[in-house]
């Protein structure tokens, strides 16, 4: 399934589900390497996120709590610019390393709000995780950790990301071509 269209938009496929995996897996062995020994809890900003949460916290090999916030600043696709809302801080991160699991960095907004957050919460060490960034569109002058694949900036769905709403179940990313 090399193309797919969704709504009124058509997609080619632009990372295979075998190439989502190991770069996953990959991502995973750092982490449990360079994080040895600590207690983690990883943030996954939904909704996006929760395919690639689900596959690399399965690979972890870290005492390590998840838990997830939700917070949206999406509209069809282009980016609005403007954080939506966020829900789900019920966790206590004072002293905690915890690890921000994002599916996307575009702009960088939405990390931005959520490391103010977590910084205003005293998290101990934070570091960022992502599966896609687009450095042509950030903004921001945060350093992100660990990116799974640098990417165009162009639009992407599939691996949990969606275009209105659909597109999220899909196991490889696709690239929209018109
Ligand atoms: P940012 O705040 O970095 O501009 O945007 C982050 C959010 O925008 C992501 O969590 C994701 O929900 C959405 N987003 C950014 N780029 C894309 C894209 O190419 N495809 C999809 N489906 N969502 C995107």
């Amino acid at each position: 399934m090399n193309e797919i269209t969704l709504l009124d938009r058509e997609f080619s496929v632009y990372l295979t589900e075998d190439e989502i995996q190991s770069r996953v897996t990959a991502l995973a062995e750092k982490i449990s390497e360079d994080l040895k020994g600590q207690d983690v809890l990883f943030f996954g900003i939904l909704n996006g996120v929760f395919l690639f949460a689900a596959d690399i916290i399965r690979q972890i090999s870290l005492n390590a709590h998840i838990s997830f916030i939700k917070l949206a600043s999406y509209d069809g696709t282009s980016s609005t610019g403007k954080i939506k809302e966020l829900i789900g801080w019920n966790e206590d991160i004072t002293g905690k390393t915890v690890v921000v699991l994002e599916d996307i960095v575009d702009t960088g907004s939405t990390l931005e709000r959520v490391i103010g957050e977590l910084k205003l919460r005293k998290a101990a060490d934070i570091k960022i995780c992502t599966l896609l960034f687009k450095p042509e569109a950030y903004t921001k002058d945060i350093p992100i950790d660990y990116i799974g694949f640098e990417i165009p900036n162009s639009f992407v769905v599939g691996y949990g990301l969606d275009y209105d709403g659909y597109g999220r179940n899909l196991k490889a990313i696709y690239k929209l071509t018109k």
